[in-house]
C-alpha cells in the first residue's frame, strides 16, 4: 500500500476512535504529521526494507528543499528544537543496527553506508543539521536469522556507538534481541531490557538511553508497556499515526521503501492530528506481520 492510501486508511481506523474532546487536541508546533521516519538497510533496493544510497540521498535534499531541519527522537519528543532554529522538524531513524547503515572498510567509513552519506551531506550542506537516532538490539546474534553483532562488524560495535553519540546522534534502544514483545509477561519485557541496558553499558559506560522502539512495532500487555516506562522516556510506534507531542511518551513512524521514499516528503498535511489509540483499548490497529 503506498503511504498516502495507508496514512488515510489509518485515519479511518482511527476516526472509528471516540472523538476527541477540544481540550485533549494538543496544541501543535507542528501542524504536519510526524515527520519521524524509520529506515532499515541501505544498499539495493530490490532486497527488503532496502533503500539506495540514492534513494537516502535524495530524501535528505528532499527535507532539506521544503525546510526541514533534522533532530533526534528525543529532541523531537521534548520539542528541543533549539538547534534547527527557522526550520520544520524532521526526525531520521534507523533500526536494527544493520551493517549498511554503519559500515568501516578498513578504517574509512564506507561513503555508501547511512553514516558515511549522512556525514557526508553534513560536510556539504553546513546550514542543514544532520542528525539520526540509532534504535540498537544489543544481542541480535542471539536471533539466527539476523546479523551477527551490532552494526555488523563484530569487535567495532563500540568505535561505532562512540563515534554517533560523539558526532550528535543519538542511540536508542530497540530490544535485547529483537524479539518482539507482544506475548512478553511483565517479568519477561524487564529481563530483556535488563540485558540489553547490561550489554549496552559495556559498549556505551554511563551512556543514558532515553528512546524505545518497539521491536517489530508491537506492543506488549499495558502491565509490559508499564515495564517499558520504567525504563525509557519516550518510545517510537512504526505506522504514520500523528500523535500529539508532550502529551504521550509514544510516537508512530513512517517506514520509508524504494517505493514510498519521496512520497513521505515533504509530510502529508491530515485534516486534524489523531491520537494514538491508548495500549489494551477496544482500539483494533492494524499490524504487518513481517519482522523490521
Ligand atoms: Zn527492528
Amino acid at each position: 500500500m503506498r503511504l498516502g492510501a495507508f496514512i488515510s486508511a489509518v485515519a479511518i481506523v482511527a476516526s472509528l476512535h471516540a472523538p476527541l474532546k477540544a481540550q485533549e487536541v494538543p496544541v501543535y508546533d507542528i501542524p504536519e504529521t510526524n515527520p519521524v521516519y524509520f529506515f532499515h538497510r541501505i544498499g539495493d533496493p530490490q532486497e527488503q526494507f532496502t533503500i539506495s544510497p540514492e534513494q537516502l540521498r535524495e530524501h535528505l535534499d528532499c527535507l532539506r528543499e521544503n525546510g526541514y531541519g533534522l533532530v533526534t527522537f528525543k529532541e523531537y519528543m521534548t520539542q528541543e528544537f533549539s538547534a534547527i532554529e527557522g526550520k520544520r522538524p524532521a526526525v531520521l531513524t534507523f533500526d536494527d543496527a544493520w551493517l549498511s547503515q554503519f559500515r568501516y572498510r578498513g578504517s574509512t567509513i564506507d561513503p555508501d553506508s547511512a553514516i558515511g552519506i549522512l556525514e557526508s551531506y553534513k560536510q556539504q550542506y553546513p546550514d542543514f543539521r544532520v542528525t539520526a537516532t540509532f534504535f540498537v538490539s544489543t544481542a541480535p546474534s542471539r536471533n539466527p536469522a539476523w546479523h551477527d553483532a551490532v552494526f555488523g562488524q563484530r569487535g567495532k560495535e563500540a568505535l561505532k556507538l562512540e563515534y554517533l553519540i560523539g558526532n550528535g546522534y543519538e542511540i536508542g534502544a530497540h530490544g535485547y534481541d529483537h524479539e518482539s514483545m507482544r506475548g512478553m509477561t511483565p517479568g519477561q519485557v524487564r529481563e530483556n531490557l535488563e540485558c540489553f541496558l547490561t550489554v549496552m553499558d559495556r559498549y556505551l559506560p554511563g551512556y543514558p538511553i532515553e528512546s524505545f522502539a518497539y521491536p517489530y512495532g508491537f506492543y506488549p500487555s499495558p502491565e509490559g508497556d508499564a515495564v517499558v516506562k520504567e525504563f525509557f522516556s519516550y518510545s517510537a510506534g512504526v505506522w504514520g499515526i500523528p500523535a500529539p507531542l508532550g502529551r504521550q511518551w509514544r510516537v508512530q513512524r513512517i517506514e520509508i521503501t524504494p517505493d514510498n521514499h519521496l512520497d513521505a516528503c515533504p509530510p502529508k498535511i491530515l485534516d486534524e492530528p489523531v491520537l494514538e489509540p491508548v495500549p489494551g483499548s477496544s482500539s483494533q490497529l492494524p499490524f504487518r506481520e513481517k519482522p523490521f
